[in-house]
């Protein structure tokens, strides 16, 4: 038998209303916060993704799936969304737009991960961008969206973590303290932390290694180096958060694992689970920031901009875990047993009617038994039932039986959309 790769999914009919759920209302708060729907292509040319995530990055290094076209162009499929709306802005001619310019995205991204529980190869990320202000107000606003996102769908066990990772000129000096503190530190670092001291000592702070994550404690603060320019933006971002009544905590450990962050970076994390080992890994729900230099990075204008990304799965997950009620599929208003040939052509007619008033109905379409049919309608959740044979067609009436009461009341079976869109 042939199966799906490793690390993607099939999501089966019972399980997507919550992967709708979640989309439905991601897109319901972008069109409340004024963010428009952007769409870009699968897969992008490969330089792209170096010069826009970095190719420090462990994305960039190892998690890329890229391959030759027949052309013999290396192409990459999109590993996040950030650098394609970047390009496409730049393409489209759309950094002269009335600032700021305000986009969402829902897509499936594609990296080469270890499979885990909430980490997949092919997954699914809602985000949104914001271009062409470096002001502290659109961080907040942008941070603010996140958190109302997540607080909408219900989930409470959530904490907003940020941070702020300076920029061109403080950065260095901050780079600097990182690289004399691991340097000192050296034989403790794993073999890729030993590398990335080299190539970009802040990505040793995401390392996941026990040693690296426990040297990662006394490391020097970004917030320390941060230059006076930093230090205002990062408080003005702050009081804003609470003038919108957000909780939030400074996490000095967040660097983001993607090169063209700036300033402002933070995570949305939320309910733990443990792994094999019993330790508790809280998931990352999204995370996001600042990005000031990545249009110029990719040949475009100086635009400022700011955005996130939330993983689907996970807020599902954490979903799953709050013990909410959560959305299923639809179940039918009604379903009609039939008796004979006669009687099932005609209650097709009559379901089809019903499902053109936008009532949910299902009839045999198998050939059933009265018995199957009845034991079908009510495996699939039906609230109604009714049987419909030569006497109920000659008569123009049918008897609904209420499945949970048994309560059972006659309509003509001309009335019944009019019956079950009035009660
Ligand atoms: P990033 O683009 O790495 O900043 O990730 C943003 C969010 O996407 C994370 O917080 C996760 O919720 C989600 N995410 C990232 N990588 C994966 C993955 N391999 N599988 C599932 N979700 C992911």
């Amino acid at each position: 038998m042939i199966i799906k790769p490793r690390g993607t999914m099939d999501i089966m009919p019972e399980d997507t209303p919550l992967w709708q759920y979640v989309e439905e209302k991601a897109r319901e708060i972008s069109n409340t916060h004024g963010f428009g729907e952007i769409r870009f292509p699968t897969f992008e040319q490969t330089e792209l993704f170096a010069r826009g995530v970095g190719d420090t990055t462990d994305v960039v290094q190892k998690e890329m799936y890229t391959f030759f076209d027949k052309d013999n162009r290396s192409m990459t499929l999109r590993p996040e969304g950030t650098a394609s709306i970047a390009r496409s802005i730049v393409e489209n001619g759309r950094c002269s737009d009335a600032m700021p310019l305000k986009l969402y995205y829902l897509i499936s991204c594609f990296r080469y991960e270890k499979p885990a529980s909430g980490r997949y190869r092919e997954f699914y990320q809602y985000g949104v961008e914001m271009y062409g202000s470096e002001s502290a107000a659109s961080d907040a606003s942008v941070i603010a969206l996140a958190d109302s996102y997540v607080k909408s769908l219900g989930i409470t066990d959530y904490s907003l973590e940020i941070n702020s990772i300076g920029c061109k000129e403080c950065r260095p000096h901050y780079k600097k303290a990182l690289t004399d503190y691991y340097t000192a530190n050296y034989d403790t670092l794993c073999d890729t932390c030993k590398t990335r001291l080299k190539t970009n000592p802040l990505r040793i702070l995401d390392c996941k290694n026990p040693e690296c994550a426990h040297l990662a404690k006394d490391a020097p603060k970004t917030l320390d180096y941060l230059c006076e320019n930093c230090t205002s933006h990062m408080k003005t971002v702050e009081d804003s958060l609470k003038s919108m009544g957000i909780t939030y905590k400074v996490d000095t450990g967040i660097v983001r694992g993607l090169d063209y962050y700036t300033r402002t970076v933070f995570e949305i994390i939320g309910p733990g689970e443990p792994d094999k080992d019993g330790n508790v890994r809280r998931l990352a729900l999204g995370g996001g920031g600042r990005y000031d230099g990545l249009v110029e990075e990719i040949g475009g204008p100086k635009l400022p901009g700011v955005g996130f990304a939330m993983g689907l799965s996970r807020l599902i997950i954490a979903l799953q875990m709050s013990g909410k009620e959560l959305p299923s599929k639809k179940k039918p208003v009604l379903y009609i047993a039939s008796l004979g040939t006669n009687a099932q052509i005609q209650a097709l007619g009559i379901v089809n009617k019903l499902r053109d008033a936008g009532i949910y109905a299902e009839c045999d379409l198998v050939g059933r038994s009265l018995k199957a049919q009845m034991k079908y309608a009510d495996k699939i959740g039906a609230e109604f039932t009714a049987i419909i044979g030569d006497n109920e067609l000659e008569n123009g009436k049918a008897i609904l039986k209420n499945m949970a009461t048994s309560e059972q009341t006659e309509v003509e079976i001309k009335a019944l959309a009019d019956f079950f869109k009035n009660r």
